[in-house]
């Protein structure tokens, strides 16, 4: 992610600028304008006017959009890993699977799905009402969606929820974080490049002054993904609003490597999972828990493994840089604590001396506490830190021994007590032998719970997540009955009583029931 520093400006009717520099090499890569309350509005209003026009298009008509940006993507993938790495200092590597893979996926996903999932549903009604009603449900837009990004997957992290709502029949609003705001440039381009009218998907540029704008600007729903502190803030400002919000927020994700696991696979998975993104990965494994009987060989399994990695910006490397200064500076924070209380630096942890930009090298920690930062508060860095524990019963303990519950790992060859174990782990989700891929299982309802969000997106769920769906009853007698509905008399309330003795007292009553 890109080093943001305010532009001087030279008379106060300006509007505010924000200068962005590389993290890898400190250049200037670009300027954005911060789009004021004013003109967040005036935006809204435009995708107001635009959104009937857009949802009166067969759901077919609008896949068909998503289908012409996945071409471009595929025709294009350049252009998006080329950004990306300019923004954010991420590993060629890093990026494709990432951003372009996995934005292709997405864009597959729901241009194939959405007819089905959008049509109007038929349903037919319980006990007697079955006889008296039909119903069917609409899947209708909400209106215009407001769309708020953060910096560690710049276009995939777009590309996903605005794909649901635009495939919904929603207009979108899309403000991206200002670290990394030309992925989602980059994304309207290949929108317009699809000939999408004009007005269905805008991107807001600015920083936290415009994404609290848009949630005060009389959208219908903010999808946001961030940190906890600002999804307090978005949430405080869909509750005075009363519009639904979903937040995906951070996490502390816990790794339970049990003793029957196989450890070269564990050891494996640690790395992927704690380094991806350069830790900067909201599902990351953030702290590992492994029962004392492998400890030891596990512990040396990750240590030579994570000596081998090679970090940089050019030609191949494992791990790139730290996406933007305020990170580092977290990062640091947590290190310095851990060590001041007796944590042991296994591998890395420090800097890289031998690179310019903000990287800092993968690090591996043993001897550590939850008296330390690094195992309660996210540190979203490279960093994995190892604590030994007694047995299973209490790496769960630990595990849940945090205010997030994003996403956990089990290591274990017994899949039947992975299961046992996933249940008690207090998270959005968990993944057996695997670093946390749920974000890529498209059909996983993925959400946190505790601080690390509010609601699921994804699959069915999520893309209905993007629509009120619309109950209609219909009355098979064509309103008759309403004739009788009064005068309220003494038979009729018997009339009912007896109805309740039959229906759900007698065996016949309850099964028709
Ligand atoms: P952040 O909360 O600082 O910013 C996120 C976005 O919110 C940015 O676009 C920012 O400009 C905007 N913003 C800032 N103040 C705002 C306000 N008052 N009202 C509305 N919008 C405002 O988060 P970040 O540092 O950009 O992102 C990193 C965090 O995101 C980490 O905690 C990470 O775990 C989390 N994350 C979560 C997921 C998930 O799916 N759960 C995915 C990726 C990242």
């Amino acid at each position: 992610m890109a080093i943001v520093e305010p532009v001087a400006s030279t008379s106060a009717n300006e509007p505010r600028r924000l200068r962005l520099r590389s993290v890898v090499n400190n250049e200037p890569i670009g300027e954005i304008e911060v789009q004021a309350a004013a003109e967040v509005r005036a935006a809204v209003e435009r995708a107001r006017k635009v959104q009937p026009e857009w949802a009166a298009l067969s759901v077919e008509r609008r896949a068909g959009y998503l289908r012409k940006v996945l071409k471009i993507l595929v025709e294009r993938q350049e252009d998006v890993i080329e950004t990306v790495i300019r923004e954010t200092g991420k590993t060629r590597s890093e990026a494709i699977p990432m951003e372009v893979f996995a934005s292709c996926d997405a864009l597959s996903y729901y241009a194939k799905r959405a007819a089905k999932l959008l049509a109007p549903q038929k349903k037919s009604l319980h006990g007697v009402m079955r006889f008296m009603k039909k119903m069917t449900i609409l899947k209708l837009p909400l209106g215009v969606v407001g769309v708020i990004t953060p910096w560690n997957g710049p276009f995939i992290l777009a590309v996903n929820p605005v794909a649901q709502a635009l495939v919904a029949g929603n207009t979108v609003l899309l403000k991206p974080s200002e670290v990394t705001p030309f992925s989602a440039q980059l994304l309207a381009e290949f929108f317009e490049q699809a000939g999408l009218p004009e007005g269905v998907l805008q991107v807001l540029m600015g920083d936290g002054e415009t994404g609290a704008a848009l949630c005060e600007a009389g959208v219908d729903k903010i999808t946001f993904t961030g940190s906890a502190a600002t999804g307090r803030k978005v949430a405080e400002a869909c509750g005075r609003r009363l519009i639904p919000c979903t937040l995906e927020l951070g996490g502390k994700d816990p790794m339970v490597v049990c003793a029957d696991a196989d450890i070269e696979s564990a050891a494996a998975g640690a790395l992927a999972g704690a380094y991806m993104n350069t830790g900067q990965y909201c599902c990351g494994t953030e702290r590992v828990y492994v029962v004392d009987s492998i400890a030891d060989e596990f512990i040396e399994e990750v240590v030579r493994r994570a000596s081998l990695l090679r970090q940089g910006d050019t030609g191949e490397s494992d791990i790139g840089a730290i996406f933007w200064p305020r990170q580092m500076e977290i990062i640091e924070t947590h290190m310095a604590d851990a060590v001041s209380k007796g944590a042991t630096v296994r591998v890395g942890g420090r800097r890289n001396p031998a690179l310019e930009g903000l990287y800092f090298e993968p690090t591996v920690l043993t001897d550590v506490t939850h008296e330390m930062q690094i195992m309660v508060d996210e540190t979203f860095g490279p960093i994995l830190p190892i604590m030994r524990v007694r047995d299973e019963d209490e790496a769960i303990r630990l595990a849940n021994d945090s205010h997030y519950g994003l996403g956990a790992t089990i290591w274990t060859s017994d899949n039947q007590k992975a299961v046992r174990l996933a249940q008690k782990i207090e998270s959005g989700s968990v993944c057996i032998n695997d670093m946390t891929v749920t974000y890529g299982c498209l059909e996983a309802p993925f959400g946190g719970r505790k601080s690390s969000g509010v609601g699921q997106i994804n699959g069915d769920h999520g893309i209905l997540g993007y629509c009120h769906q619309l109950p209609v009853i219909v009355d098979r007698f064509k309103g008759k009955n309403s004739r009788s509905f009064y005068p309220f008399s003494a038979k009729k309330d018997e009339g009912v009583q007896k109805a309740v003795r039959f229906l759900f007292g007698s065996s016949l009553g309850k099964w028709l029931s």
